[in-house]
């Protein structure tokens, strides 16, 4: 078959004159829009249900708020156990302060969390002696996934005028995420972590559904924004996740010989 150009021509410029039409609002559909922004009103946009829960803020931001579970009050390790072999936690509770005992190890919560909002302070001795990672080590597992150090550390550190690599200083995610600056105060002096934390989703084979994203307040100031890990917090070799579901908090008590750091007013709120 023998077609003129000319033909050709005209059909591929009706095609695209019809394409046109379809895909550029016309101006009577321009009219119909401006004129339903005209009518709209103000309660169009506003939602009134569901009503958020009430919550009775604590009497200070560091105090627990009335929906918190309190992790450490001050008084005893009721909420806490051995990591090693689940018996009663055996750190010392004085004068409304836990303290880590280096000889008995990491102690963990009895109960088992997903996602959370906590807080939990803590104090470097002012007697602190040794440097780097020898110098106030602990540290805060968000997800407690196995024996020893196993899940997913924010370091504890002391963070005054103590050099050290980066991503192992106090706010960092260890080996991870370096804490994007540092309001760390001087041994002797508390400090505060407030932490938000979306544990990782796992499908039922095993593989990753959704990683694990942590936001931290280090003194009030942001060091960690919505950081989304790598896997769990190693000592050496590159981060991997392992399927695990809910899981415990563990502190740690690290092996270095420097005086045993000391840790109060512990809460949770668990995020639905
Ligand atoms: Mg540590």
């Amino acid at each position: 078959m023998h077609i003129r150009f000319s033909s050709l021509l005209a059909l591929v410029t009706a095609l695209a004159g019809s394409m046109a039409l379809i895909t550029q609002p016309s101006a009577a559909q321009n009219n119909d829009t401006q004129s339903s922004q005209a009518a709209a009103k103000p309660e169009d946009t506003e939602i009134w249900e569901p009503v958020p829960v009430v919550v009775t803020p604590g009497k200070n931001n560091t105090a627990p708020p009335s929906d918190a579970i309190v992790l450490f009050d001050g008084k005893n390790l009721d909420e806490w156990v051995s990591v090693q072999d689940k018996s009663p936690a055996k750190w010392l509770v004085a004068d409304g302060v836990v303290t880590v005992n280096k000889a008995v190890g990491n102690i963990e919560t009895k109960r088992k969390f997903r996602d959370y909002q906590l807080h939990i302070e803590w104090k470097v001795p002012a007697n602190i002696t040794g440097s780097g990672q020898a110098r106030g080590n602990s540290g805060v597992f968000l997800a407690s996934t196995g024996p020893d150090d196993g899940g997913y550390e924010l370091q504890v550190l002391d963070p005054y005028n103590n050099k050290t690599y980066v991503n192992g200083m106090a706010g960092s995610i260890y080996k991870q995420a370096i804490p994007l600056v540092n309001p760390g105060r001087k041994p002797g002096e508390w400090q505060t972590y407030d932490v938000v934390w979306t544990a990782p989703v796992f499908e039922a084979d095993g593989s990753l559904k959704s990683p694990a994203y942590v936001t931290v307040f280090f003194n009030g100031v942001l060091v960690q924004n919505h950081f989304q890990l790598k896997g769990e917090t190693l000592y050496i070799g590159q981060p991997f996740y392992r399927k695990f579901d809910a899981a415990p908090i563990k502190l740690q008590a690290h092996g270095d010989p420097s005086q045993p750091i000391s840790f109060r007013n512990i809460w949770v709120r668990e995020l639905r």
